[in-house]
């Protein structure tokens, strides 16, 4: 029979149970994590979200209650009362925190039963994800889950402390809106009340938060969720979190400045860790050293460029890609050259995934060099290969020929792998830096055109502003990036607030005046009454979050997330509807024949 609560009050959280409580009559209510019998007496574990403590049914107390405790099973929902003890020496738990003692029961309530689990709740337990997420609600009763939510919430608390402490006021921004200009999909939302029109889910509040710059708010932040619908790559997530700032009257410098305060603040209060100078580097920078405008640096293994050699040497590949403007780079590999030939062909076919046609390598033997490419060098090439690379007796240096883009992405890459093989990162340390002076557009080969790298409301540098038109390649934006151990987790720019600059921006990217108009019109009106110059940034908050919990997936740090194909397990969605309401929508659907059944 189940009972009420009645006047049952709680006194404490199981997990808090401590030295002072000691001879107290505590008030505890949570889950039955454990029963076991040991002749006669009844011990089990109680958990509620704090942690587990151990209550003992025993027959010194009552017959019936031991009776009543041995119906209990896992995941049970119980009131107990009773005096908290000293647990017997040697029986002692160092693994619980609660694990000296435990309460001596003198009442038990059986709130709910549970059906048996599909998975024990447990901290790495082998279960699918599928499962997991099917059944979020057990899943999130895990330790580990529960602290990542605990941990998400302080970190809310600590931005909410920062920027409030720095004179940001919260405002909210609505989530049915128009097209924002991240560069992604929108999701779409049907108006029943106005037949074939849509809002958007905004992809980020950027145009919002631009609004409140001229609308005179001087600092505004928000957790804001953002919605992109993108292919999904791996740890993407359809909706997630962004802490979105933006502020009037600032340089570059004045922004950089609040998120260093917000993210060292974090760090030293969750994780005690305190985070020292951040540094500055540029994107060309960046893309030179690493191959990648986020750079890890807690590890060398830097990249060469040798262009300039091999556009005069004699080995055809190499010397075809430098004179068609292509590049080439090497990194070296350090001791490197016991890998296997099997070794290589894998590492050959994963730069491959990045677009290189091969991998081209030099082991330095104590011999001499080995490699299929050496005897297409003079001497003196080969030294100053040698040397560029700072090659020693048992290194492997790696070379990949091809267009900028492909080089950089597939050694940056090949760098990662490389570093994780030979333990290279150290996975204590906290690395963050901030890249700048990022291009300002980047060419689309498929469409032919210019794109926004950032988005077009990004201001181009003042000195940079005369070569819009002309050479856009060359313009540079005032856009930053926070870069955490090789992870972007923020970035913003200074924004265009003079109407004759982003007229110049549209243009490059190809919008007409009416396309700007329709799209961002409001935005653009907006500029003309007096826009202040301002700038601003966000944070990826589940991505910190995840990295700071040194969680793998940011599904980790999210209480209901989507699967890697965008379907919450756990409601069903996306789901099919109702035929009329469809039918108020407006809407009729076509199921491609690809998801017939
Ligand atoms: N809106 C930008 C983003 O979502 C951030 C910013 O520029 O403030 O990436």
């Amino acid at each position: 029979m189940l009972e009420h609560l009645g006047s049952f009050k709680r006194t404490h959280y199981c997990g808090e149970i401590s030295e002072k409580d000691l001879g107290k009559e505590v008030k505890v209510a949570g889950w039955v994590d454990t029963t076991r019998d040991h002749g006669g007496v009844v011990f089990i574990d109680l958990r509620d979200r704090t942690g587990k403590v151990q209550v003992v049914f025993s027959p010194e107390i009552s017959k019936e209650l031991v009776e009543k405790a041995k119906k209990l099973r896992h995941e049970y929902v119980v009131a107990v009362e009773g005096e908290v003890r000293r647990r017997p020496e040697g029986t002692e738990n160092p693994k619980l925190k609660t694990g000296n003692y435990e309460i001596y029961a003198k009442k038990l309530q059986i709130l709910n039963r549970s059906l048996p689990l599909p998975f024990p709740i447990e901290d790495n337990v082998k279960v699918s994800e599928e499962v997991r997420l099917k059944y979020r609600f057990l899943d999130l009763r895990r330790p580990k889950m529960a602290e990542n939510l605990l941990f998400r919430h302080r970190l809310y608390r600590v931005v909410r402390e920062v920027f409030n402490e720095e004179g940001f006021i919260e405002v909210e921004t609505p989530y049915l809106t128009k097209s924002t200009p991240e560069g992604a999909r929108d999701f779409l939302v049907p108006s029943r009340i106005y037949p074939g029109k849509f809002y958007a889910l905004p992809q980020s509040p950027q145009l919002f938060k631009q609004i409140l710059m001229v609308a005179g708010i001087d600092r505004y932040y928000q957790i804001a969720r953002c919605f992109r619908d993108e292919d999904l790559r791996a740890d993407r997530q359809p909706e997630f979190t962004q802490i979105d700032f933006e502020m009037s009257f600032v340089a570059e410098r004045d922004v950089m400045a609040v998120a260093e305060k917000f993210i060292r603040r974090a760090y030293k209060e969750l994780l005690g860790i305190e985070i020292g100078e951040i540094p500055v580097m540029t994107y060309d920078e960046a893309m030179s050293r690493f191959g990648t405008d986020r750079p890890d640096t807690r590890f060398g293994l830097e990249l060469k460029e040798i262009t300039d050699i091999a556009k005069q040497c004699n080995f055809k590949v190499f010397r075809s890609v430098a004179e068609k403007g292509g590049i080439v780079k090497a990194l070296n590999f350090k001791g490197g050259a016991k890998l296997s030939r099997k070794e290589i062909d894998e590492l050959t076919k994963f730069v491959g995934v990045y677009g290189a046609k091969g991998l081209a390598w030099i082991k330095v033997l104590p011999d001499g060099l080995q490699s299929p490419i050496v005897k297409f060098f003079t001497e003196g090439e080969m030294n100053e290969i040698l040397k560029r690379l700072e090659a020693e007796v048992g290194d492997i240096l790696f070379f990949v020929a091809d267009k900028p883009e492909v080089v950089n992405a597939a050694l940056a890459n090949l760098r990662l792998k490389l570093g994780k093989m030979a333990n290279l990162i150290d996975e204590s340390k906290v690395n963050i830096l901030w890249v700048v002076d990022f291009p300002m557009f980047e060419w689309n080969e498929e469409e032919e055109r210019w794109e926004a790298l950032h988005h077009p409301f990004t201001s181009p540098k003042e000195e940079d502003i005369e070569k819009l038109l002309e050479n856009p390649g060359a313009v540079r934006a005032r856009a930053y990036d926070m870069v955490l151990n090789g992870v972007e987790i923020g970035g913003g720019s200074i924004r265009i607030h003079r109407e004759d600059v982003q007229e110049k921006v549209f243009k490059v990217i190809g919008l007409s005046e009416e396309e700007a108009k329709e799209r961002f019109g409001f935005l653009l009106e907006a500029l003309k009454y007096g826009a202040p110059p301002h700038g601003g940034m966000a944070f990826g908050l589940d991505r910190l979050c995840a990295i700071m919990r040194g969680e793998e997936s940011i599904r980790d740090v999210i209480a209901f997330p989507k699967t890697q194909r965008g379907q919450c397990l756990l409601t069903g969605a996306p789901d099919t509807v109702r035929e009329e309401q469809l039918d108020e929508l407006h809407i009729r659907v076509e199921t491609p024949d690809s998801e017939k059944e």
